[in-house]
């Protein structure tokens, strides 16, 4: 027997409008037939998952290569789960990714884009189920349902809120009536249709084609406890309000959603909603030893956004890789080609793509390698601001020899120097050419030459000579010639061979020789071109680090 419909009435608020309200308010979108409006539902339950950029992307790439319109629809209902700082950590890392909402709240006309704010919205379609006899109320308390669950296992049959375990589903109007009338907290559940048990339910998922399930039998909680305010629904009864209030055609999610479909598409009809084309989207995984395992947020900190904007990815090198993932194809493909062109779903595997840190560093530093000295520059700085504050002045006050330190081994050769795999590398791979970051040798017995094994007083004599009669030749043969003279008339020997020959006859090779210039100049045994270096440096400052290997500092 039904409730009456003053006594559903009276549980909603009287100005609640009829769903043929918001059906006006939010009419069909005007676009071309094969437009596809897509949308992206996050949960500030968390930071944002790579997976969640990786969805967003494919989400972003199909409306607007299909002339429609992609959004991001805030999935908040779970307020209880919410994490403080979570959307503007969202906001970050989709303007980062350039999947920001085609929608918000200053432009749309399909908003609120929050579902905590659509709370009349949901009501609305709830209060319709309800007067339809197609939802009811339920007052099981928590006890009460663990006991449901206690007696089905014990009788071995499905768990879950179903058929005659379903204490309220054809419960008496007046125990309802009573329950209401002592205030008891209640949920609103969806009644499944009767038919259900037993039968099976279909649908074709634009990935992984035609699948088929067991049709729900749950009836699943549509509307939070009656004592909470806002008064909150599931995400499947949301999701399915959502998406055709705003009109969406093609919803893209995780594959862990597969099972509910047979749910959402009872949803869908007693709503009487036009169904959507759903696309599950295999996770994305982690290699470990002996197999794979999605990726977590919990356990991988390359799961994160953030991992990738603090190292300082560059967004086009991991959409890049991401791209590749999603079809592999792309992979083939040139980054600039790569990124425009389309993504296929029908080409999306359903296997979870294994996400390898060391191929995206790849990918990034070839992509980085086509950059030019000022472009580098500009994102190395702009990812500093956030990132490394000390740098930023450096930079600032030094643009011009950051781009001659940039120009070695990268300006007018054929194989730029792959030493940036992400700007958080630019300091540890250029620091030593700012002199405020640099620190110079402290003579002779600094650690950094200890390796080299050359007696100190070889290094500071050598060095002293060298300080006297430094040249800074333009060209590098000659440069190098003033070593190669020096360290012979310090004792060292021509080459490595000889040297090994007779290790006692001589100081150490001209390989050591030089690599006391080296760590001098640069602080480490490798580095870019050393005579290149030295000419972006400048003679002065050269100099400068000579002396403190010679001890004068
Ligand atoms: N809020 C859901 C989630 O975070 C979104 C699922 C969907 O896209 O429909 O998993």
């Amino acid at each position: 027997m039904m409730l009456e419909r003053a006594v559903i009435d009276r549980l909603f608020p009287s100005d609640l409008p009829e769903p043929q309200y918001w059906e006006d308010r939010y009419p069909l979108r005007e676009l071309p037939e094969q437009a596809m409006v897509t949308r992206l539902g996050p949960s500030p339950t968390g930071f944002i998952h790579i997976g969640g950029v990786y969805v967003g992307m494919i989400d972003r790439d199909i409306s607007s290569n299909t002339g429609g319109v992609y959004l991001v629809r805030v999935e908040d209902t779970d307020q209880s789960r919410e994490v403080e700082g979570a959307l503007e950590q969202f906001a970050r890392a989709f303007e980062y990714f350039g999947i920001s909402s085609d929608e918000d709240k200053d432009h749309g006309a399909y908003g609120p884009y929050l579902q905590s704010e659509r709370e009349q919205i949901y009501l609305t379609y709830v209060r319709h189920l309800l007067r339809q006899g197609k939802a009811y109320l339920c007052f099981a308390t928590k006890d009460e349902l663990a006991d449901i669950t206690a007696r089905q296992q014990a009788s071995k049959v499905p768990t879950g809120y179903y058929g005659k375990w379903a204490i309220w589903r054809d419960a008496d109007p007046a125990d309802v009536a009573a329950k209401l009338a002592a205030g008891t907290p209640y949920v609103v559940r969806f009644r499944t249709p009767d038919d259900a048990d037993g039968q099976r339910a279909a649908f074709v998922d634009a990935i992984r084609g035609r699948l088929e399930h067991e049709a729900n039998r749950n009836d699943a909680v549509i509307l939070k406890a009656s004592d909470q305010s806002p008064r909150l629904p599931t995400y499947h009864f949301a999701h399915a309000v959502d998406d055709h209030l705003m009109r969406v055609n093609l919803v893209i999610r995780g594959d862990e959603w597969i099972s509910s479909v047979p749910l959402h598409q009872q949803l869908f009809a007693a709503l009487e909603f036009e169904p959507i084309t759903y696309a599950h989207i295999a996770p994305l995984m982690k290699q470990i030893p002996g197999g794979k395992r999605k990726l977590s947020k919990r356990k991988d900190p390359e799961a994160g956004v953030d991992f990738y904007i603090a190292a300082g990815f560059p967004a086009d090198a991991v959409l890049y890789y991401l791209r590749g993932l999603a079809n592999g194809r792309l992979a083939e493909l040139p980054l600039a080609e790569a990124l425009t062109t389309p993504i296929d779903l029908s080409l999306c595997g359903a296997a979870g793509p294994l996400v390898d840190l060391v191929k995206l560093e790849d990918i990034s530093a070839d992509h980085i390698a086509t950059l030019s000295g000022r472009q580098i520059l500009d994102a190395v700085r702009t990812w500093a601001t956030q990132y490394d504050a000390e740098l930023v002045p450096v930079l600032d006050a030094e643009t011009e020899l950051a781009l001659r330190a940039l120009a070695v081994e990268r300006d007018g050769v054929e194989n730029p120097r792959k030493d940036l795999r992400k700007w958080s590398d630019f300091r540890p791979a250029y620091g030593f050419f700012f002199p405020e970051l640099f620190v110079p040798v402290d003579g002779p017995a600094d650690e950094r030459l200890v390796p080299l094994g050359v007696a100190a007083d070889v290094v500071t004599a050598f060095a002293a000579d060298l300080v006297a009669g430094y040249e800074h030749r333009d060209d590098p043969q000659e440069w190098f010639d003033q070593i190669r003279t020096l360290a012979a008339k310090h004792g060292f020997a021509p080459n490595a061979k000889e040297y090994k020959k007779n290790p006692d006859a001589y100081a150490g090779s001209i390989r050591e020789a030089s690599q006391l210039v080296r760590v001098a100049i640069t602080g480490a045994t490798r580095s870019p071109d050393l005579h290149a270096t030295a000419h972006a440096l400048g003679a002065s400052e050269v100099l400068r680090r000579l002396r403190a290997l010679a001890g004068d500092a």
